[in-house]
């Protein structure tokens, strides 16, 4: 499913088969999970292939890197190039793109002896698919950002959002929603949240959540449309009076959401801003310029 025989993946400066390329059982990323990544899409234009915002995930990549000590030795430029020749080479358009900095041999709980960064690409459906979501309140809280850096996208905290997931799907629901450690709402395992409320939008602020590169263009596109947005702390109280609610991110893009728990949100998704803001998502990522 992610690759063939074809494949191409970009490591370290050159590109090699997917096929033949292994990784060191003693990697510290491996055993500690002591790595970091990003998740970009890009998108056919009547321009060509554009990766969507590619710059600001490879910013956010290496401030991911900087926060947990990683040395970063690569410049956001030559890893935005490097994503499109990687695309050209496995002749991609639509596709979704995974870089990863990982660490080489060491057991210890010490500095990386070496660094590498790979970048693989393939086709990916939206993530949580098309159709609106039945959430459930995990029982799993987001971690604490006093004992991790929680802005950071690394690889080891996504075992909180893989517990989460696998719970909300064994109840039966789609996908999962979660409270940070003060019982408000944060965000999903894989994307932020939105909710409105008698015509305005209300999302977690940053301190608890991964500051979602869909949740900011989320917020430019409601600026453009006039729309009013609160960003704060709220709870599911708050959210179980709410008209309409959505998920974004970049591998799900914005998915509506019908229900959490037992509460169904009243507003017909086609009505709603969520809606809105779904259908100029999905213009601006296949504009020709970002
Ligand atoms: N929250 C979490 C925990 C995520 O993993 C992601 C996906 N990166 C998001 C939010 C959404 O972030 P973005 O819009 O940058 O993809």
């Amino acid at each position: 499913m992610y690759f063939n025989n074809e494949t191409v993946l970009y490591l370290d400066g050159k590109f090699v088969k997917a096929n033949n390329s292994t990784t060191d059982l003693y990697s510290q990323t491996l055993h500690y999970g002591y790595g970091a990544f990003e998740g970009i899409r890009s998108y056919e234009t009547e321009q060509g292939t554009k990766v969507f915002k590619a710059e600001e995930h490879y910013e956010r990549l290496k401030k991911s890197c900087e926060l947990v000590k990683i040395p970063f030795n690569y410049t956001v430029q030559e890893l935005v190039e490097a994503t499109y020749a990687l695309l050209e080479k496995n002749n991609l358009k639509n596709a979704y793109i995974r870089p990863l900095v990982y660490c080489g041999q060491n057991m210890s709980l010490s500095k990386p002896t070496s660094v590498s960064v790979m970048i693989a690409a393939w086709d990916w459906g939206a993530y949580l698919g098309e159709k609106l979501l039945r959430l459930t309140v995990s029982s799993y809280c987001r971690p604490h950002p006093k004992s991790i850096h929680i802005e950071a996208k690394v690889c080891g905290h996504y075992v909180n959002s893989i517990l989460a997931t696998n719970e909300a799907k064994e109840k039966g629901f789609d996908e999962a929603l979660l409270l940070d450690s003060d019982g408000f709402l944060a965000e999903g395992p894989g994307a932020n949240l939105f909710f409105e409320k008698d015509g305005k939008l209300f999302t977690p602020q940053l301190g608890n959540i991964l500051p979602g590169i869909t949740r900011s263009t989320v917020l430019e596109l409601a600026e453009e449309l006039g729309l009013e947005v609160e960003q704060g702390k709220f709870t599911k109280e708050d959210l179980f009076q709410a008209d309409s609610a959505f998920y974004c991110g970049t591998a799900a893009e914005v998915v509506g959401i019908a229900a959490v728990d037992d509460y169904q949100f009243p507003k017909n998704w086609n009505d709603s801003l969520g809606k809105k803001l779904q259908n100029a998502y999905s213009l601006l990522v296949r504009k020709p310029t970002n």
